[in-house]
C-alpha cells in the first residue's frame, strides 16, 4: 500500500462539509469588509520567498519545499500567502489602480516541519492583505475582520495579543540594544539563537527553547524604543479596537516570525489546542512591496491556519452545521423499474431536487439501509405494481409514513415537502 506523504492529510467525505462551512463564512466576512479574492500560483520562483519572507526566518532557512524544475529554475511551493500576493500586486500593476487593494485568499501552504497536532507539511490558510493604506485605521479594520470571523464561527476564548515592533528606524535602535543584552547571555542561548542574535536578534524573542525563553523574559522591551510616530500609530490602533469592542492585551513578546513586519503585529491564541495555540498571526509590513517594486506601498494582513481553527472548534464543542442530506432516494425493483427510476431522478434533478438511486442492484431491504446511511429524506419505491399504475410508494424516513404519488407529481410533492 502507498500512504500519503508524512504531514499531509486526506479530506474525506463526511468531513469536507466542515471545511466548506468555514470557507463560506470566511468569504462572507471578507465580503462584509469589501475584500476581494485573489488566487496566486501554488509555486513561485524561489526568489519571491527569499525577498518576501526574509532570509533569517525559519521558513526560508529550513521549511521550504524547493526544487529545480526541468528547465533548471529554482521553484518553491508556497509556504505562506503574502509573498505571492505581493508579487502579483506589483506584476499586475494593482498599485496603480484604486487603493487600498483589499484582498483575501484561501490556499494550501507547504512547509517541511516536524508533523504534530496542528502542524502539518501541507496545511491551509485563510489570509487577508490590505495594500496601499498606512493609517492605523486599516490596522484596526484588519484585526476586526479576523475577530468577526471568529465571532461568526461561534469561537470563544481566543486571546488577542497586539504589539508594535516599530518602523525601520526604531527597530534598528532596538535591535542594537537587544543584541547587546543577548550578548551578555550568549552562553545560555540555543545554538540557533546564537546565530539569530547576530543576523536578526528579534527572532530570538520568538524562540520556543526554555532557556531562551528565560533570557527573553528580562530582555529590553521594544515598546520603550519605538519612535513618536510609531507610538501614536499604536495608540490609534488601540483606541479604535476599544471603540469596536474588540478585547486585546498588549504583549511585547509578540514579534512574529517574518522579517518584513513593521509597527503593528498581532496574534489570536487559544489555550484549547495544545502547544500549537496560535490560530492567526498578522501584522503591518510597510517594507514588503518595496522588495518587489521601485516604491514602497504600505500593507497589513494576517493568516488564519484552517486546520488549527477546525481543531479549536472541535475541541471546544462549536457546532458545525451539516446539511449534507439527499432529498430522495429512488429504490427500483427490477430492470424495468430501474429505467423508470433513472428517468425520475433525471427529471427531479432538473427541477433542483437532490436525488439518488440504486447503483448496486441491491434488494429492497438493503436499499432502505443504504438510503438511511446517506440520510435520504424520502425513499420512493418502484416495483411492478407501481410500474403498472405509473406511481411510486413514497416513504418519509423521519416518521415512516407512506403514501402513493403519481410519477408525474413526485417533483411537485417534494418541492412542497
Ligand atoms: P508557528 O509559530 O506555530 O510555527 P508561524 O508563526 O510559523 O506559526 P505563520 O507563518 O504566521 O505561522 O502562519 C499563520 C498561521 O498558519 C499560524 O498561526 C497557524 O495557524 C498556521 N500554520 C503555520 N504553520 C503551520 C503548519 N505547519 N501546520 C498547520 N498550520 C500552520
Ligand atoms: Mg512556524
Amino acid at each position: 500500500m502507498i500512504n500519503a506523504p508524512k504531514g499531509t492529510k486526506d479530506l474525506l467525505p463526511g468531513q469536507s462539509y466542515k471545511w466548506q462551512y468555514i470557507e463560506s463564512i470566511a468569504r462572507e466576512v471578507a465580503n462584509l469588509f469589501n475584500a476581494k479574492e485573489i488566487r496566486t500560483p501554488t509555486f513561485e520562483h524561489t526568489e519571491v520567498f527569499l525577498r518576501g519572507i526574509g532570509e533569517t526566518t525559519d521558513i526560508v532557512n529550513k521549511e521550504m519545499y524547493t526544487f529545480n524544475d526541468k528547465g533548471d529554475r529554482s521553484i518553491t511551493l508556497k509556504p505562506e500567502g503574502t509573498a505571492g500576493v505581493a508579487r502579483a500586486f506589483v506584476e499586475n500593476g494593482l498599485h496603480t489602480s484604486a487603493l487600498p487593494a483589499k484582498l483575501y485568499y484561501i490556499t494550501q501552504c507547504f512547509r517541511y516541519e516536524r508533523p504534530q497536532a496542528g502542524r502539518l507539511r501541507e496545511f491551509h490558510q485563510f489570509g487577508v492583505e490590505f495594500l496601499g493604506a498606512s493609517g492605523y485605521g486599516t490596522d484596526a479594520e484588519v484585526i476586526t475582520l479576523a475577530k468577526t470571523l471568529f465571532d461568526k464561527l461561534g469561537i470563544k476564548n481566543l486571546a488577542l495579543y497586539i504589539n508594535s515592533i516599530g518602523c525601520k528606524n526604531c527597530r534598528k535602535k532596538y535591535s542594537d540594544a537587544l543584541r547587546a543584552y543577548l550578548k551578555s547571555h550568549e552562553q545560555d542561548l540555543c545554538p540557533l539563537c546564537k546565530e539569530r542574535m547576530e543576523k536578526n536578534p528579534l527572532r530570538v524573542l520568538d524562540c520556543k527553547n526554555d532557556d531562551c525563553k528565560k533570557i527573553n523574559a528580562n530582555a529590553p522591551c521594544i515598546l520603550d524604543y519605538i519612535c513618536d510616530e510609531c507610538k501614536d500609530h499604536f495608540a490609534g490602533v488601540q483606541t479604535l479596537l476599544k471603540d469596536a469592542g474588540v478585547q486585546f492585551k498588549v504583549n511585547a513578546n509578540i514579534v512574529r516570525g517574518l522579517d518584513y513586519y513593521t509597527k503593528t503585529v498581532f496574534e489570536f491564541v487559544s489555550e484549547n489546542i495544545g502547544a500549537q495555540g496560535t490560530v492567526c498571526g498578522g501584522g503591518r509590513y510597510d517594507g514588503l512591496i518595496g522588495e518587489f517594486a521601485g516604491n514602497d506601498v504600505p500593507g497589513i494582513g494576517f493568516a488564519v491556519g484552517i486546520e488549527r481553527l477546525l481543531m479549536l472548534m472541535e475541541n471546544t464543542g462549536v457546532q458545525i452545521p451539516c446539511n449534507e442530506t439527499v432529498k430522495i432516494y429512488v429504490a427500483p425493483m427490477g430492470e424495468q423499474a430501474s429505467q423508470k427510476a433513472f428517468t425520475l431522478i433525471t427529471d427531479l434533478r432538473k427541477k433542483g431536487i437532490s436525488a439518488d438511486f440504486d447503483h448496486m442492484g441491491r434488494g429492497i431491504k438493503a436499499q432502505f439501509k443504504y438510503a438511511d446511511k446517506i440520510g435520504a429524506e424520502y425513499v420512493a419505491v418502484i416495483g411492478s405494481n407501481e410500474l403498472e399504475k405509473g406511481e411510486v410508494k413514497l416513504k418519509k424516513m423521519s416518521d415512516g409514513s407512506e403514501l402513493f404519488v403519481k410519477l408525474s407529481d413526485v417533483s411537485e410533492f417534494l418541492l412542497k415537502a
